[in-house]
């Protein structure tokens, strides 16, 4: 799979993809990931990439077509398939999760773009929707702000990378865990690992017993569902 990460601070990935799992995923199995700054196609002297909003008020807003030429050459030079996906992070109505990491783990090729500032000209999004239809799609990690798309980018490679084969040692581990099941709301039960005690806290008795079947039995019982009417809890 391929990951192409659009970033006018593509230094804040350095950290994130020389280390742990991601690095690993890089180096081993087929991920290739790739930083491309909008940055680098303005074509005035100042690389100018964001100005003052028509029409008044605070902040700053990132010009739309340095991102739109970053994206396009991305797609014109390196794309070679129709798996695909463009994605712009950004506060919207859909959210990030585990069904959506799912789908993004399917695909041979997939851009993250990240916004700053007071976001992207909106002219940005027409402009890859109408070209690129439902390959262009806006993407939220939940109800609140960050600074900009570049934590919220990582956020969607980790869960996207740990689903690809090999990635993670036991493909078990990727199966059964909190937010799997059809519903998406299924959490999963509690862990433990050595020593058997903490400040007096103990592992309980039925895991250390080695009775599969109790294992399970308590497994179950101590899993819990996310109520979908109540929504998350805040
Ligand atoms: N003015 C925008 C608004 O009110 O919706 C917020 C802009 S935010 C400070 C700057 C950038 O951070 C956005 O363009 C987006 O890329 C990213 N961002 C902020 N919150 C996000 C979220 N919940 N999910 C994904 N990206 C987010």
């Amino acid at each position: 799979m391929k990951i192409w990460l659009v970033s006018i601070f593509p230094q804040i990935y350095k950290s994130f993809l020389d280390t742990s799992l991601v690095h690993k995923a890089i180096q081993r199995w087929s991920v290739e990931i790739f930083l491309t700054n909008p940055r680098d196609f303005c074509k005035d002297k100042h690389k100018q990439i964001d100005d003052y909003p028509y029409g008044g008020w605070s902040g700053m807003v990132l010009k739309a077509k340095p991102f739109i030429d970053a994206v396009e050459d991305i797609i014109g030079k390196y794309i070679k398939t129709e798996n695909f996906k463009i994605v712009y992070l950004s506060p919207s109505k859909a959210f990030f999760s585990q069904k959506r990491a799912h789908q993004y783990a399917k695909l041979e090729s997939l851009i993250l773009i990240s916004g700053r500032y007071e976001g992207i000209d909106f002219r940005f999004e027409q402009y890859l929707s109408q070209k690129y239809s439902k390959k262009f799609e806006k993407v939220s990690i939940g109800p609140y702000i960050t600074m900009g798309g570049e934590v919220p980018s990582m956020v969607v490679v980790e869960s996207v990378i740990r689903l690809l084969d090999g990635v993670i040692g036991d493909q078990n581990s990727v199966v059964e865990e909190s937010y799997s099941d059809s519903k998406h709301t299924y959490l999963e039960y509690p862990q433990y690992t050595r020593p058997v005690e903490v400040y007096g806290l103990k592992v309980p008795s039925v895991l250390l017993g080695g009775n599969h079947s109790q294992i399970k039995k308590w497994r179950e019982e101590n899993s819990s569902q996310i109520d979908v009417d109540k929504g998350l809890s805040t």
